[in-house]
């Protein structure tokens, strides 16, 4: 149980918000409040504020651009540390070899460093045109396309042991990446250095505005989500597919409901709960499981008080 005396004395020593709403810290604009939220600037402040919140026995949640999370209604005990001011702008790193290594701290955000690799004439990252979020937040969910993450493009990692509390680097061989996820437990990614190629400017602004154009064309852009809420159980059998194919589409729970653009997107019409998303969430994988026999995996992560799946 958390400490109401730990969280006092943590709020006072850095002046921290108190009771923030997590519903404005993420994309489906859904969840109840934080005891605490943080947004450190810099790795210093972030490194004082975990020694301060493990002194204090405070638990914390990381959360980048939360695009990528359901927050409960009960929110989040503790301390709630939003990456996004941790920024530093996009460095160039000396190189000796062909890739172009491009490093930045985990609060950037990925849209920022896809632009700035277009107009560089650096090739690799065309394929998260339109993900939006962090880039610490796109390495460890190992973001991308069905057949792709970026995680091929990591050349390593500044990361924050959390037991330790100290920052060391990971080169790409100790990093072991899957569908949707770095296997990384216990560590925050504090600094990412990415390595992409010289490659024809005019070609790779080409292949980026059309993966825009076709994400923009087939995917919800006007209400709250999450992007894709589950994972495809297997490449030949997209999650939507099998969504669509049981004839949920449109399908809506209070303010919760199976986009009609893309069944593979759970959108907020605009007084979503996390309850209504999770009743929503358990008849879709019902009647996945009834029709198919196939049992559907959020890709989307959980948190907060009452979350069983984090
Ligand atoms: C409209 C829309 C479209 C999307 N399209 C795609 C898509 O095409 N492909 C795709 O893969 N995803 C997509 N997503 C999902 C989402 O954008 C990605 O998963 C994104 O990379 C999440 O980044 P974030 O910073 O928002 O992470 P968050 O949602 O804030 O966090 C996700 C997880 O990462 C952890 N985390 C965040 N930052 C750090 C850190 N620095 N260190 C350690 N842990 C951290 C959090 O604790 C949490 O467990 C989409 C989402 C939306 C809303």
């Amino acid at each position: 149980m958390t400490s109401h005396f730990g969280i006092n004395q943590l709020q006072q020593q850095f002046h921290l918000e108190t009771d923030v709403l997590m519903a404005a810290h993420t994309r489906l604009n859904v969840g109840g409040p934080a005891d605490l939220l943080a947004r450190p600037e810099t790795r210093r402040e972030l490194v004082d504020l975990l020694v301060a919140a493990r002194n204090a026995s405070v638990p914390v949640t990381i959360v980048g651009g939360g695009c990528n999370l359901l927050v409960s209604d009960q929110g989040i005990r503790g301390l709630v540390v939003v990456t996004t001011h941790l920024k530093s702008g996009i460095q160039t790193r000396p190189h000796s070899g062909d890739p172009v290594h491009l490093f930045m701290e985990a609060g950037q955000r990925l849209s920022t460093v896809c632009k700035y690799a277009v107009t560089r004439g650096l090739a690799g990252l065309e394929f998260c045109a339109g993900i939006p979020g962090t880039v610490g937040g796109a390495v460890i969910m190992n973001a991308g396309t069905a057949d792709q993450g970026i995680g091929n493009r990591v050349y390593s990692l500044d990361v924050l042991d959390l037991n330790t509390l100290r920052i060391h680097t990971l080169k790409k061989e100790k990093l072991t990446f899957s569908y949707r996820r770095l296997h990384l437990d216990h560590h925050m990614i504090v600094g990412i250095t990415l390595a992409l190629s010289p490659g024809d400017p005019a070609r790779i602004k080409q292949r980026h505005e059309a993966v825009l154009f076709r994400k923009q064309h087939t995917q919800p852009m006007d209400l709250p989500s999450a992007g894709c809420f589950f994972k495809n159980p297997d490449p030949d059998r997209p999650a939507g597919k099998l969504i669509e194919e049981a004839g949920l589409k449109g399908k809506t729970i209070h303010g919760a409901q199976v986009s009609s653009i893309h069944a593979n997107y759970i959108v907020n019409l605009g007084h979503a709960t996390c309850r209504d998303i999770l009743a929503l969430t358990q008849h879709i994988q019902q009647q996945v499981l009834d029709r198919y026999n196939i049992v559907l995996e959020t890709e989307v992560i959980t948190t907060g008080e009452g979350m069983t799946n984090e």
